[in-house]
Order: C-alpha cells, then sequence, then structure tokens
C-alpha cells in the first residue's frame, strides 16, 4: 500500500502537468502574478497521518480563499450556528467571488462564507473580538505548526488594490452586518489571505478540519457542506460532478481537498477562468477516480 500511494502521487504529478500551461496565474493582486506557473506540488494524508508528497511541496504560497474556511469554523466555535447564519445564506452565488452576492431573500445577506462578502462578514465578526495573532494561532495549533508567516509583499500589493473588497465592506456596512469596523477587517481579512503554507502544511490543514477531535462534528459538517457547494468558485457544480469531495480552492493556486481516508494539499499557480488551479483540478479528478473518492460513487 505505501508504494501504492506513493506511485498514486507521482503519477497525479503525470497527469497534472501538461495542464500548468493552460492557466493564467491571478494578477489582480499584482504581487501574485510573479508566480512561477511551472511549480506543482502536491501531498496527500492518510486517515492514519501518513503523508505523501511530489513535486514543489515544499514550496510556501499564500493560502488566500483557503483561510475562508476557517474563518467559518472559528465563528460558528465561537459564535454558534444562529448567529452565523443570522449574518451569511449558506447558498451558491453562481457570481464571481469578488462579486457582493447580497442574497435579497428572505433577509439581506451574502450569499455565503467563501465570496468575499460573506467571508468578509464572518472576519469582522471574529476581529470584533479577536486579535489576528489570536486567529493565526489558534491555526497554526490545529495544524500543529509553531507558527503561520504571512506574506508581506502579497499583504501590501493586495491591500493596495483592494477597491472591490472596500466597496463590499461600503455596501455591508450599510446594511449593518459589520461587527468591527471597515479597515480592521479589511486589514484583518487580506493578512489571513497572506498566510503563508506549502501543500503539506494544506493536506495537514485538510486533515485537521476533517479529523481533528477540536472540530465539532455538525461544524465539520456545515463546513463539508458549503466546501461541496461553493467552494470551488462558480466552478462548484462542475467540480462536483468530476471529483466530488468537499475541496476548497484559493487565487494563489493552492487547493484543499477531504475526504474520511484521504486529504489533500495542492498547489499551482495557474488559474482556469474561474479561478481555480487548473492542475491542481485535474490531479483531483485522476485521485478520485482511482480511490473511489466520490461521494455519490455507489457502484462495485
Ligand atoms: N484575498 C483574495 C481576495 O479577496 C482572496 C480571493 C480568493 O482566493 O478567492 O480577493
Amino acid at each position: 500500500m505505501e508504494q501504492t500511494l506513493e506511485t498514486l502521487v507521482e503519477n497525479a504529478m503525470t497527469i497534472a502537468e501538461p495542464w500548468k500551461k493552460n492557466g493564467q496565474v491571478a494578477s489582480y493582486i499584482p504581487e501574485l502574478s510573479n508566480a512561477d506557473p511551472k511549480q506543482l506540488g502536491i501531498s496527500l494524508m492518510t486517515k492514519d497521518g501518513r503523508l505523501y508528497s511530489a513535486g514543489d511541496s515544499d514550496y510556501a504560497f499564500t493560502i488566500q480563499s483557503i483561510v475562508k474556511c476557517y474563518f467559518l469554523l472559528f465563528a460558528l466555535d465561537k459564535w454558534g450556528e444562529d448567529i452565523v447564519f443570522s449574518l451569511v445564506h449558506m447558498e451558491p452565488s453562481g457570481a464571481s467571488f469578488q462579486s457582493p452576492a447580497i442574497t435579497p431573500l428572505p433577509q439581506i445577506r451574502p450569499a455565503n462564507p467563501f465570496i468575499n462578502a460573506g467571508a468578509l462578514v464572518l472576519c469582522s465578526l471574529i476581529a470584533s473580538t479577536y486579535s489576528l495573532e489570536e486567529f493565526v494561532e489558534s491555526l497554526a495549533q490545529l495544524i500543529s505548526r509553531e507558527d503561520l508567516p504571512i506574506d508581506r509583499a502579497v499583504y501590501q500589493s493586495e491591500y493596495a488594490h483592494s477597491q472591490a473588497n472596500r466597496q463590499s465592506l461600503n455596501k455591508l456596512a450599510e446594511l449593518e452586518l459589520l461587527r468591527a469596523d471597515r479597515e480592521t477587517t479589511l486589514d484583518f481579512y487580506i493578512k489571513s489571505c497572506a498566510i503563508l503554507m506549502d501543500t503539506k502544511d494544506l493536506a495537514r490543514m485538510a486533515w485537521a478540519f476533517k479529523h481533528h477531535e477540536a472540530i465539532s462534528p455538525r461544524h465539520r459538517l456545515i463546513l463539508e457542506s458549503l466546501m461541496f457547494t461553493c467552494g470551488m468558485y462558480n466552478g462548484s457544480g462542475e467540480y462536483a460532478v468530476r471529483v466530488g469531495i468537499p475541496s476548497k480552492s484559493g487565487v494563489g493556486g493552492g487547493l484543499i481537498a477531504l475526504h474520511d481516508d484521504y486529504c489533500f494539499g495542492l498547489y499551482a499557480p495557474a488559474l482556469d477562468p474561474k479561478g481555480n488551479s487548473l492542475a491542481a483540478r485535474k490531479a483531483m479528478a485522476f485521485f478520485s477516480e482511482e480511490l473511489r473518492l466520490h461521494v455519490f460513487d455507489r457502484t462495485d
């Protein structure tokens, strides 16, 4: 089995490799355009904690939207489900991640916790009570890291180009959905998005979301449901069909995927038009087929 999983990860590299050249690295945050589209890293962690990696699995990159999973878990843990879902809906938006996607019914609030507006609302809730250091420390502890550095250059670059998120914050303030002021919220949000991890950290984080006893089963169920329906931007539907396990990507090129037996962390910065790492998506389709991971795969 050892040998098989090692080979499988290597084979996923081979399958994904040619797709690197078809995507585009994100450029709306100028610093992200310096990413090397030739990079590809894959890590897989088994339920009993064995880690298999290949490619650029030691290269640290900013996790971007993947941190939104932890905004959700942290907010659920500290405030509970009723308060969290009084601030955000749980619906796919069908819109770009940057869209405010404020859904009108039954009450005006962002469509889900993974579009930027929804993540900003949860971030402002967290920032109303906790410092960024406390939040990052809690995530570091969950994945057994002493600390988690923040990429200052990416942070500064995004901060200087955050018109869309500022517009969302203005709208959210108008709707009285913010619990911390706009500037504090934006700063907390952008710094959290600029947390650096490599694919081994991502696989550990995916594993922790799936198996760590610090996460309540109910909160895990909520996270996985929303990852499944909304985790891959407005490419979540196709990804659900082709891969079929809860996943979350970020515009930095990272991707995490959760399954009971295998958890994944991947990195390839060239993105498809929907904002998902193209090569990582192809690798996950391969893993899903080879390991029969799709949640609705009932065939023998
Ligand atoms: N910091 C990025 C933004 O707000 C995160 C986007 C993402 O990874 O989807 O634009």
